[in-house]
């Protein structure tokens, strides 16, 4: 891996310097990576149509090159020159929830390298919505593929400091745009095949993909921990989110989760261990570790989905080994809640 040096700009939304981005465009442009903010979490951020840039975001992240990476386009005639063909239900979708945290999948035309979908001949497609990432694409010629800018297995990044504290040395330019509005990565879903099927939940729900398809099938894998069936996104295999200490989710009734917690935080503590609770403004009063942090009330999914990686990285910069978090029902967009957090947890889950 080359040291280089990485510029880092802090960025106004509501009111972009527009030579930081000609000049972080023109980075991209000459084969070079930028990390930069959209609404759902940070992006790390090459010329997706260049196949060596591609090369360099895995390199940067440490990422398996068989794990495919999303094209970020900012208008639609684009989509039309990466896609080889585009059913109409794209345009639909596209219509209710782009520019926004939707991607969809669609069979690739030429111009799109393997090196940027994984050897896979169909490609991820994403228009965001977050104003300074839409200016960039445009200043760096359309197309930018960005996974998000963390290193490969770590949680994905809602806030700049945890992009710098992974990418800086491994990058050309940071542009920090502020904390994340959404804080979870894009539903995914493939339109490459008979039926739709959402291949990983976001901030769009299936009932909200629903309404403009109509039945939408989703991925048996999302939520499992140990299926015999292989994910039909290949980033799904890996281990993702993860915290370096060790991660528990305990599942139950409220009153017994507190009490089975705190018991095996009086152990780990014996133990001479660090420890931390994921917990919501409506229980944080009632754990005993080290380290306690509200994701947000039970009543605001949204808040839940914005914290969620934040508090992941905070238990890290805080080293604390080994974690507890409550659960989430799997309804609307808590699917997208407990499938990272899942993942974040190595499918660890006690019930109680
Ligand atoms: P991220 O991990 O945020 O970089 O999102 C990229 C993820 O999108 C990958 O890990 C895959 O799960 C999914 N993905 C991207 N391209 C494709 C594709 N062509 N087919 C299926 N899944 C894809
Ligand atoms: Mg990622």
């Amino acid at each position: 891996m080359v040291i280089m040096k990485t510029k880092i700009i802090r960025l106004n939304e509501q009111q972009i310097n527009m030579q930081a981005i000609e000049e972080a465009g023109q980075i991209i442009r000459n084969g070079g990576l930028v990390a930069f903010p959209t609404e759902t979490v940070y992006g790390l951020g090459g010329d997706g149509l260049n196949a060596a840039s591609s090369g360099k975001i895995y390199a940067a992240k440490g990422r398996p090159s068989d794990n495919p990476l999303i094209i970020h386009i900012a208008d639609l005639e684009s989509l039309e020159r990466i896609a080889s063909e585009v059913p109409k239900v794209a345009y639909s979708l596209a219509e209710r929830y782009w520019p926004g945290p939707l991607t969809m999948i669609f069979k690739k035309s030429d111009c799109v390298p393997l090196e940027t979908t994984g050897g896979l001949s169909t490609v991820a497609v994403r228009m965001p919505s977050n104003k300074i990432a839409l200016a960039l694409i445009e200043a760096a010629g359309g197309y930018i593929a960005a996974p998000s800018a963390n290193l490969s297995g770590r949680p994905s990044p809602t806030l700049a400091k945890y992009v710098i504290q992974d990418m800086d040395g491994r990058i050309d330019m940071i542009l920090d745009g502020g904390e994340a509005d959404i804080g979870l990565e894009s539903t995914i879903i493939d339109l490459s095949g008979e039926a739709p099927v959402i291949l990983r939940p976001g901030y769009i729900t299936e009932e909200m993909l629903e309404e403009v398809v109509g039945q939408v099938e989703t991925d048996r894998t999302i939520l499992e921990g140990n299926s015999k069936q292989a994910p039909k996104a290949p980033g799904m295999k890996y281990r993702h989110y993860a915290p370096k200490g060790s991660l528990t989710i305990i599942e139950g009734p409220q009153e017994s989760v507190t009490t089975f917690v705190n018991s095996q935080l009086s152990i780990n503590k014996k133990e001479g261990k660090r420890t931390g609770v994921i917990a919501t403004d409506e229980t944080a009063g009632l754990y005993l570790a080290d380290c306690v942090k509200s994701v947000g009330s039970r009543s605001d999914e949204e808040q839940i989905a914005k914290h969620l990686f934040r508090i992941l990285r905070e238990f890290d910069d805080e080293e604390i080994e080994v974690m507890y978090a409550e659960s989430f029902e799997c309804k609307g967009m808590g699917q997208a809640i407990m499938n990272r957090l899942l993942k974040a947890a190595g499918h660890q889950v006690i019930q109680v």
